[in-house]
């Protein structure tokens, strides 16, 4: 079952035959923009040098400097008048940049979009709930067109006020939601709160949950306590924002839209692809945008390509899910770690509740990972040797796994503050320090 069986199932010649007709287009299309213009007229570069997807190679990367240092119109390829919308990233990792679209490019989105949630089994006789920011966010108005163009019930409900949000649910009986995962544990306490299981007091039946970095552990066990199937769905706003990588309802990786993306994954430092089904930077080309398409942006993400092709049907490539930003990395004790290693370690500890945070501060001259643990509710009764033996359990499975030894202290559930937007797993105080030093 397809939303679009002729592109979703193109031969993976045509796909390529596809990409290049409109690798071409977007090329000439970019340098219709400032950047471009000045960037491709100094290396002499033009659509004619591109016969095959791997002639991508020859061209220079984009990347979030880049945006920044033309902010904000200067990849614009368009009069303003033939612009519809803009939207912002969130600026996770330092001052937002922006994207804008036409009509077409909207359009194209919410195509992509409703592609994406039919993939993963939703329907149009589903009853849609987006609890998310709608704004200059993407996930709001992104999923909005998206589940419209399916067809579904919509109810955009926005982020926070979880009494409200259940209530909305039982109220019109919604079936599918989309979430970032860090909320969802948060929103099960408050079932649990009202005397409510959503298993039993809703219909809820399929999540869409992503935005933000979590592991295969934090999937099942949103799984296991709402009662439902849920799929990772990826993306980010310089490349529109949701729709561009989705869980078919295989589960097992997430086909990235390749008539509309061309995607390169290359090892961060060298920049030469890896072989496929190897780890590295995620770099995508846009391939079906008019106002502000992006070629070779380098976005970070860590992922590899999953070469087998899908039971599902779709030819389109997947990906794995994604490990960590390359700026996610942290260095402790000499050793190289990403968040989402402590997170699959703490969430296959049974007793290890919903949410934890690490923070690296330096303690009597030693930088130290503190990881702060909130353990299940109903284990938490006070003996102290139990305490202390979880926490033994969880010190010496991460320092297995990341081989530096954290300082591990157990809290009770809801004891780590909670923001409003994706969770921040990782509070790093040397450099605070550091920057404070280099600014006075
Ligand atoms: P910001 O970069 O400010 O967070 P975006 O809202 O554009 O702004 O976020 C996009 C980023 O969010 C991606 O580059 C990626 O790092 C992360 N992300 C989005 N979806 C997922 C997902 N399903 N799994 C892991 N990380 C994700
Ligand atoms: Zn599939």
């Amino acid at each position: 079952m397809f939303w679009e069986k002729e592109f979703e199932t193109l031969r993976r010649k045509d796909l390529e035959k596809l990409q290049v007709d409109r690798l071409k287009k977007t090329i000439n299309q970019a340098m219709e923009s400032p950047f471009y213009k000045e960037l491709y007229a100094a290396k002499g570069i033009t659509a004619e040098r591109i016969s095959d997807v791997k002639d991508i190679r020859e061209l220079p990367f984009t990347t979030k400097q880049d945006l920044r240092n033309h902010f904000p119109y200067g990849f614009l390829t368009q009069p303003k008048k033939e612009i519809i919308r803009l939207h912002s990233s969130s600026g996770t990792t330092g001052n937002p940049t922006v994207i804008f679209h036409n009509r077409h490019d909207i359009a194209s989105w919410a195509n992509l979009m409703a592609r994406s949630l039919f993939c993963a089994g939703i329907r149009d006789t589903d009853v849609f709930q987006n609890i998310c920011g709608y704004g200059l966010f993407t996930g709001g108005l992104g999923f909005q067109y998206g589940i419209e163009r399916l067809g579904c019930l919509s109810i955009p409900a926005g982020a926070g006020n979880s009494l409200r949000q259940i209530k909305l649910m039982r109220d019109y009986g919604t079936t599918a939601i989309h979430a970032i995962p860090s909320y969802l544990g948060r929103l099960y306490e408050v079932f649990q709160a009202e005397g409510l299981d959503p298993r039993k007091d809703t219909d809820l039946r399929i999540f869409v949950i992503g935005a933000e970095p979590h592991t295969e552990e934090q999937r099942r066990r949103i799984e296991e306590m709402f009662g439902v199937k849920a799929y990772n769905s990826f993306g980010l706003s310089e490349m529109n924002g949701p729709g561009v990588a989705f869980e078919c309802t295989e589960q097992a990786g997430l086909h990235i839209w390749e008539d509309a993306y061309l995607i390169e994954i290359l090892d961060p430092e060298t920049l030469e692809p890896v072989p496929d089904g190897e780890f590295g930077e995620l770099v995508m080309t846009t391939l079906d945008r008019q106002a502000m398409p992006l070629i070779r942006y380098r976005t970070r993400d860590l992922t590899r390509i999953i070469p087998e092709p899908c039971a599902c049907g779709r030819t389109h490539a997947r990906i794995d899910r994604i490990a960590g930003r390359s700026d996610d990395m942290f260095i402790i004790k000499g050793c190289n770690v990403f968040p989402m290693q402590v997170e699959g370690v703490l969430l296959r500890i049974p007793e290890v509740g919903s949410d934890y945070r690490i923070t690296l501060e330096e303690i009597n001259g030693a930088d130290e990972m503190i990881v702060e643990v909130e353990v299940k509710k109903d284990w938490f009764n006070g003996d102290i040797a139990r305490l202390e033996k979880l926490t033994r359990v969880i010190t010496s499975q991460i320092r297995d796994e990341v081989l530096a030894k954290p300082i591990v202290r157990l809290v009770e559930p809801g004891a780590i503050p909670k923001g409003k937007g994706k969770a921040v797993r990782v509070i790093d105080k040397r450099k605070q320090i550091a920057t404070q030093i280099q600014t006075t």
